[in-house]
């Protein structure tokens, strides 16, 4: 049965196996520090898949997110369209992580979350430095593209690559063979994700056996005010707001898009990382729903650093939380800092696991809340960290189909295809047709004709 379930199917068995024994785990108190589970199954087995398929996934990030966004300045042609495909994409990302923050304001509001509560902080929380906004802009121009690549900084890459692409366009014609190969290394890297993706069920199963095993399940029982409007504004935010913005905006099928969103979404959920799941998400929005290169190489990347609604969300409820529970009245101008501060937070911080308590303490000390409250909600924040990514990378793969829809930039029909981009499986076999073939291209090319040319010579 397991070989013929599609990969889809495949993941979301491995989901639900993963949070089911990882769970057991916990609830049967198997996983002891130091014991035996933990020591060689948690930590040691599923602890070590776990990486090697995060490992695998981020070591395709910047190859990619490099190459593909040359090949996509070069497929625009034309730098006037992408200064607007730029521009929207900006202004729908902003948009969308204020309203979502203003979500998660509202609700928390409505449910006074935290009020009355007289909890202890269990864990002490030490502030980690934010990147100054200042640095951010600053550094965008990469003075050493080479260090900003092994950093990962995803701003950096982006700015260099575009730069790379429109001095490709201006040198022309010539270019064309160059254009071409880097078109072929673009494909290359796709079919290493194709690979990749098909080791995702072993991955998240790993994955999440050791997130639920180590998750504090009584905390989010003490929390549950907290984590019950936290979970309730992102599925809010995600399925209502984000799914009427995209009717509306590009009129395309909210359930097609959902539906192929949902290998993109565990991805999400199982690396808490929206950079690590960039070349999912690129894949994903490429192949099966058939946005252009040309949009997608840049909404894609450039979403996963400055956009993350969930993160947002985090914010607002837990902004609301702490500052009930500190008796704190933040007042009208209050919350719109608070919205501003996550905003601007959100630009400079990558996408990475945790990141968004980093920027709750930037937001915390803007508007004067006590930042030792983050140590009251630090226990439960592994698990919202994973629904939060989700979330992240729902909204940037929403903002991508309705600025290629409206850029007439997206073949309708792969989206409108179930079974678009599902096709392409790799089970440890090359077809042998082509390696047969390719290999005979390679001994006419270099071992016939032209190497005895060479020896002639
Ligand atoms: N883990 C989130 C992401 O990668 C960021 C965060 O909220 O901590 O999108």
């Amino acid at each position: 049965m397991w070989k013929n379930m599609g990969l889809t199917g495949k993941i979301l068995v491995a989901m639900a196996l993963g949070i089911v024994l990882g769970l057991f785990l916990n609830y049967s108190g198997l996983n002891v520090e130091g014991g035996f589970i933990n020591t060689y199954f948690v930590n040691g087995l599923f602890g070590i898949i776990g990486k090697l398929f995060v490992n695998s996934l981020k070591m395709l990030v910047v190859p990619l997110v490099l190459i593909s966004l040359i090949c996509g300045v070069c497929g625009i042609g034309d730098i006037r369209l992408l200064g607007r495909i730029g521009s929207k994409t900006f202004f729908m990302y902003m948009l969308t992580t204020a309203l979502a923050i203003a979500t998660a304001i509202g609700l928390g509001s409505l449910f006074g979350i935290g009020k009355g509560m007289n909890i202890a902080s269990e864990a002490s929380f030490e502030a980690q430095e934010a990147p100054p906004l200042i640095d951010v802009f600053s550094n965008i121009i990469p003075a050493n593209p080479i260090s900003a690549m092994a950093n990962g900084d995803m701003l950096s890459i982006i700015f260099f690559a575009i730069l790379i692409g429109i001095s490709i366009l201006m040198v022309g014609k010539p270019a064309k063979g160059l254009v071409q190969s880097l078109e072929l290394i673009n494909e290359v890297i796709l079919k290493m994700v194709t690979i990749i993706m098909n080791l995702a069920p072993y991955g998240v199963f790993a994955l999440l056996v050791k997130a639920m095993s180590e998750l504090g399940i009584d905390l989010i029982f003490s929390l549950l005010g907290y984590v019950a409007v936290l979970i309730g504004s992102l599925a809010f935010h995600f399925f209502i707001t984000m799914m009427i913005i995209l009717k509306v905006f590009s009129g395309l099928s909210v359930k097609t898009f959902l539906a192929k969103m949902r290998e993109v979404q565990i991805f999400a959920f199982s690396t808490s990382s929206s950079n690590a799941t960039i070349p999912v998400t690129l894949r994903t929005v490429t192949k099966r729903m058939g946005v252009n290169n040309s949009v997608a190489s840049f909404t894609v990347p450039f979403g996963a650093t400055i956009n993350m609604d969930g993160t947002a969300i985090m914010q607002g409820t837990a902004t609301i939380f702490i500052a009930n529970i500190y008796g704190i009245e933040l007042g009208i101008t209050g919350y719109l800092t608070v919205i501003l501060m996550s905003v601007l937070a959100s630009i400079g911080t990558a996408g990475v696991p945790g990141v968004g308590l980093i920027m709750l303490s930037m937001v915390f000390a803007q508007v004067g809340l006590p930042i030792e409250g983050i140590g009251l909600i630090l226990g439960v924040d592994r698990l919202l960290d994973m629904l939060r990514t989700a979330v992240n990378v729902g909204g940037d793969a929403a903002v991508t189909a309705i600025v290629a829809k409206s850029e007439d930039k997206m073949d309708l029909a792969i989206y409108n295809d179930p079974d678009a981009g599902t096709k392409e499986v790799f089970d440890g076999h090359i077809d042998p047709d082509n390696e047969r073939e390719f290999s005979n291209v390679m001994n006419d090319g270099i071992m016939g004709s032209e190497y005895d040319d060479l020896n002639k010579r």
